[in-house]
C-alpha cells in the first residue's frame, strides 16, 4: 500500500520558519517513500483567522517547490463530515453534554484534566453545550517515529475531551480525525506541539472505527527560554526569495547534512537531494537556537 502524508496549516497568518520545517519534512517524508502528500486548510475557528493567510500559505508552499497533490481541501466546507461523526459518536454513547464554564472548570479539575461531572449531572436539555468525548482508557500509549514510546496517565475518569465548543465550533480534535481518515492519511508528520493531542486522536480513531495512522513529531524550535517560535514572539514570515538558504537551513536543522556543494545548488536540485536521501532516524528530538538565529 503506498503511504499518503498531509500538510494541515491553520490560516492564523503566514508560513512561518517552524511551519515550514513541518512542511518540508512531511513532503520529503512521502516523497521519499514515493507516497502522496496532501494539503488542507484547518479554517475552522473564523476569530482566530486572518483574511488572506490561506493563499498566502498556499503561494509561500508553491515558491519552495513543496508541491501538493490533488485539490486543497478546507475544513469550512467539510463540516456534514464533522456533524455525521459527532451523532455517531452520540448514539454510540461515547460523548455527551457539558455546559460547564470556564470558572467552573477551573475550579474543578485536576491540574487542567476535566472531571466527568456533566457525565453524572447532565445539564438541561435548553443549555447551549460542548460536547465531550469519554476518554475510554485511563492509560494509552503510542510509538512516535521521533520522539519514541510516549505514555499517558489521567485518573480514571479525567480524560474526557471536547469534540464541539459550547460556542458552536466543531473541535480540532474532530475535525483532524475525521479528514486524516477521509483522505486515507496512512502518516502524519507535525510539530512536536501537537503531541500531547495524539492520544484524543487516537481514542476518537478507534471510537469512530477508522485506522490509525503512524505518528511523527518533529521538534518545534524554541528560543532558550524554553518559548516556542511563533508569531507571538515574532518568528518572522518566510521570504520566498530567500529559499535556497532557508531550505537548506531547514535541512540541517531536521539533522540532513546537505554536503556543502549544495550551497550555490537551485531550489529543486536542493529538493531532488533531499528526497533521495531523507534520513527520519536523523531528526532531532528537541531544537533550541538563540534569539539571533532566528
Ligand atoms: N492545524 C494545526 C496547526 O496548524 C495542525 C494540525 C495537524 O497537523 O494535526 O497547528
Ligand atoms: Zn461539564
Amino acid at each position: 500500500m503506498s503511504c499518503i502524508g498531509r500538510f494541515a496549516p491553520s490560516p492564523t497568518g503566514p508560513l512561518h520558519f517552524g511551519s515550514l520545517l513541518a512542511a518540508l519534512a512531511s513532503y520529503l517524508d512521502m516523497r521519499s517513500r514515493n507516497g502522496k502528500w496532501l494539503l488542507r486548510i484547518e479554517d475552522l475557528d473564523p476569530p482566530r483567522e486572518q483574511p488572506g493567510a490561506a493563499g498566502s500559505i498556499l503561494r509561500t508552499l508553491d515558491a519552495f517547490g513543496l508541491h501538493w497533490d490533488g485539490p486543497v481541501a478546507y475544513q469550512s466546507q467539510r463540516l456534514e463530515y464533522y456533524q455525521d461523526a459527532l451523532e455517531q459518536l452520540l448514539r454510540q454513547g461515547a460523548a455527551y453534554r457539558c455546559n460547564c464554564s470556564r470558572k467552573q472548570l477551573k475550579t474543578r479539575g485536576v491540574s487542567g484534566l476535566y472531571d466527568g461531572h456533566c457525565l453524572r449531572y447532565p445539564p438541561p436539555a435548553s443549555a447551549s453545550c460542548a460536547i465531550r468525548v469519554i476518554h475510554p482508557e485511563s492509560e494509552q500509549q503510542f510509538q512516535d517515529r521521533i520522539q519514541g514510546v510516549r505514555r499517558y496517565q489521567w485518573p480514571p475518569g479525567y480524560g474526557d475531551f471536547v469534540v464541539f465548543r459550547r460556542d458552536g465550533l466543531f473541535a480540532y480534535q474532530l475535525a483532524v480525525v475525521v479528514d486524516d481518515a477521509a483522505a486515507g492519511v496512512t502518516d502524519i508528520l507535525r510539530g512536536s506541539d501537537l503531541i500531547d493531542e495524539t492520544p484524543h486522536q487516537i481514542a476518537l480513531q478507534a471510537l469512530l472505527g477508522y485506522p490509525m495512522p503512524a505518528y511523527a513529531h518533529i521538534p518545534v524550535i524554541t528560543n532558550p527560554a524554553g518559548q516556542k517560535l511563533s508569531k507571538q514572539n515574532l518568528a518572522p514570515a518566510i521570504d520566498p526569495s530567500q529559499r535556497q538558504q532557508l531550505l537548506l537551513r531547514a535541512l540541517s536543522l531536521l539533522g540532513q547534512k546537505p554536503p556543502t556543494d549544495l550551497a550555490t545548488a537551485s531550489r529543486d536540485e536542493l529538493l531532488s537531494w533531499a528526497v533521495t536521501h531523507w534520513n527520519i532516524a536523523a531528526v532531532p528530538g528537541t531544537l533550541s537556537l538563540c534569539e539571533s538565529e532566528t
